[in-house]
C-alpha cells in the first residue's frame, strides 16, 4: 500500500492512515515499529548535518541523526572545501581538525586561480588565517566520499549521538510535545523537540515546512566527473575557476585531487539550460575539446568516472529558514555561494548555529517561531553580507569584455592581486568590490 502526496499534505489523515498500515504490516508481518524520543532529530548526515551533530554532543545535547544513505556514500560535488569549514572545526575541535589535516586522501591548497575569458588568469593565495604553521592548510579539497565519512567516523565516537543510517525520512507531523519523523512506511517514528532538516538540495522539507520555493534562475544544475593526468596545476595546488564566455556568469572548475586526479565540472542556472536547451554534459567535453590551453592541460588525460549532476540552491535573497520547532540548515536553506558556488562551508555554518540555538531553546523550553528567529539572525550575521555581495558580484561577471580587461590589468599589478587576495577573506575589501566604480579604477590604472 503506498502513501501518496496527497495524505503528506494533510497531516490528520497521514495519521490515521499510517495507523492503518501499521496494524496490516503487525499483523501480515509480525513486525514491530519504534517510537524514538529525543531532544533534536537531524535529517540529512551530509557536513551540515554531520556537524550540527557534533557540536550538539561537545555541548552534552542527546541527538539522533538520520540519512538515507549508507555510508561511506559519495556526495557529487566539486570536492572544494574552503577555510570557512576549517574554520568551524577548528572551533568545534581543533584535534580533530588536526586529524583531518593529516588524512592522505585531502590536499591541501594555498590558493585560487581566475581564468578569465579571454584565458589570461590571475593567482590569488588564500589569506593565511595564522593557521598554516599548524600544517594546517588555509583550503583543502577531498573526494566527498572520504571528507564526509570522516565526519561520520567522528560522529560514531560519541555516545550523544544516535546515528541512523539507512533511514528516508518523508513525513512529518505536528504532535503536543514536538514533532514525530517517520519514514515511507512507518517502520520508524522519532518523536524530536527540534528538528534540523539537512538533508541537501533535494529536499522535500525546503517547501513544506520550509516555504521556498525553488526558482530556476537561482538553481544551478552542476556536473562534475574524475580525470586522472591533468597536466598544468600550480605547485600549492590551487583550486581553479576558468570562466569562459559561453558559460557566463558560472564556470569551468579544474579541483587538482591526491594521486593524480582532478575534479572537473561545469555548473549553469537551471532557467538557461532549459530556456537554451543547453546540454551542459556536452560542454564539459567541448570546453577540454576546443579550448587551446584546456586541450592542452587535458592532452593525456582521462576520464575515470562517469559524468554526475546535482542541483546547487543557490542564496538568492534573505528569507525565514526556521519556524516552529524547525530549522533549515545547508543547501535545505539555499545557502550557496551565488558566485563562488561554495556551499559546503555555510552548511558547516549553519550546522553549527543551529546546534547553538537548540542549545537555547532546549534552556528556555521555548520552540516557538519567534524564539527561533534568533537562528536566522545569527545566520544572516554571520554571512548575510558575504552572499549579499556575492549575489552583486555575479553580475559584474556576465559581461565577458568588463571581466576580460580587469583581469588584464591585475595580472600586471601586484597591489591589485593583494587587493583581491585579501577580497576573499576581508568583507570590507569584498564590499568594495560589489561597486561598478572600483572596476572603472581598475581599468583607468588608480
Ligand atoms: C556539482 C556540484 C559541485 C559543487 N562543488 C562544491 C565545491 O567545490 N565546494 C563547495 O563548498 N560546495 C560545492 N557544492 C555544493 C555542496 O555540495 C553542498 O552545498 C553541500 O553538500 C551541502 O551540504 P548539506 O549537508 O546541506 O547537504 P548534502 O551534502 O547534500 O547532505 C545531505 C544528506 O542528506 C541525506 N538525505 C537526503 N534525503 C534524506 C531523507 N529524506 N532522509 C534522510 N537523509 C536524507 C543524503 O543522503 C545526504 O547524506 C557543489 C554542488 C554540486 C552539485
Amino acid at each position: 500500500m503506498k502513501i501518496s502526496c496527497g495524505f503528506l499534505i494533510q497531516p490528520v489523515k497521514v495519521q490515521l492512515f499510517f495507523q492503518f498500515e501499521i496494524n496490516i504490516s503487525l499483523a501480515s508481518k509480525n513486525q514491530s515499529y519504534s517510537m524514538k524520543q529525543t531532544n533534536v532529530c537531524i535529517v540529512g548526515a551530509g557536513p551540515a548535518g554531520a556537524i550540527a551533530a557534533l557540536f550538539l554532543a561537545k555541548e552534552g545535547i542527546n541527538c539522533i541523526l538520520t540519512d538515507k544513505a549508507k555510508f561511506p556514500r559519495d556526495k557529487i560535488c566539486g570536492d572544494g572545501i574552503s577555510g570557512w569549514v576549517v574554520s568551524i572545526l577548528y572551533e568545534l575541535d581543533k584535534n580533530l581538525l588536526l586529524r583531518l589535516a593529516k588524512q592522505s586522501f585531502l590536499l591541501h591548497s594555498y590558493g585560487i586561480r581566475i581564468v578569465a575569458p579571454n584565458s589570461k588568469y590571475i593567482d590569488l593565495p588564500f589569506p593565511d588565517n595564522n593557521l598554516i604553521e599548524n600544517n594546517i592548510p588555509p583550503g583543502f579539497i577531498a573526494r566527498r566520499i572520504d571528507f564526509d565519512s570522516f565526519l561520520i567516523e567522528e560522529v560514531k565516537k560519541h555516545s550523544e549521538i544516535e546515528f541512523l543510517e539507512e533511514t528516508e525520512i518523508s513525513q512529518y507531523q505536528y504532535e503536543n510535545t514536538g514533532i514525530v519523523l517517520s519514514d515511507k512506511n512507518g517502520s520508524i517514528q522519532i518523536d524530536a523537540k527540534i528538528v534540523l532538516f539537512a538533508n541537501g538540495a533535494n529536499s522535500m522539507f525546503m517547501k513544506d515546512p520550509g516555504g521556498i520555493i525553488k526558482d530556476k534562475k537561482y538553481t544551478m544544475t552542476g556536473l562534475k566527473a574524475y580525470y586522472k593526468g591533468v597536466a598544468g596545476f600550480h605547485p600549492q595546488n590551487y583550486v581553479e575557476l576558468h570562466f569562459l564566455k559561453k558559460l557566463l556568469p558560472c564556470y569551468f572548475w579544474i579541483f587538482p585531487l591526491p594521486d593524480g586526479l582532478a575534479n572537473v565540472g561545469v555548473g549553469l542556472d537551471q532557467y538557461r539550460i532549459s530556456k537554451k536547451k543547453i546540454n551542459l554534459k556536452e560542454k564539459i567535453l567541448e570546453a577540454i575539446e576546443t579550448v587551446p590551453y584546456l586541450k592542452e592541460r587535458f592532452a593525456n588525460a582521462e576520464m575515470v568516472s562517469k559524468i554526475q549532476a546535482y542541483g546547487l540552491p543557490l542564496w538568492d535573497r534573505k528569507r525565514r529558514i526556521s519556524g516552529d520547532r524547525y530549522m533549515l540548515t545547508g543547501d535545505v536553506a539555499s545557502l550557496i555561494d551565488p558566485v563562488t558556488g561554495e556551499g559546503i562551508g555555510h552548511a558547516a555554518i549553519s550546522g553549527m548555529l543551529a546546534a547553538r540555538q537548540a542549545k537555547r531553546s532546549l534552556k528556555a523550553n521555548n520552540f516557538t517561531a519567534d524564539f527561533m528567529e534568533q537562528y536566522d539572525k545569527s545566520i544572516y550575521d554571520k554571512i548575510g553580507k558575504e552572499l549579499n555581495i556575492s549575489s552583486k558580484i555575479a553580475k559584474f561577471i556576465k559581461h565577458a569584455w568588463l571581466f576580460n580587461a580587469v583581469v588584464n590589468r591585475t595580472v600586471n599589478s601586484k597591489t591589485l592581486q593583494h587587493r583581491l587576495s585579501l577580497a576573499m577573506s576581508d568583507l570590507e575589501v569584498r564590499k568594495r568590490l560589489k561597486k561598478p566604480s572600483v572596476y572603472l579604477k581598475v581599468l583607468l590604472g588608480r
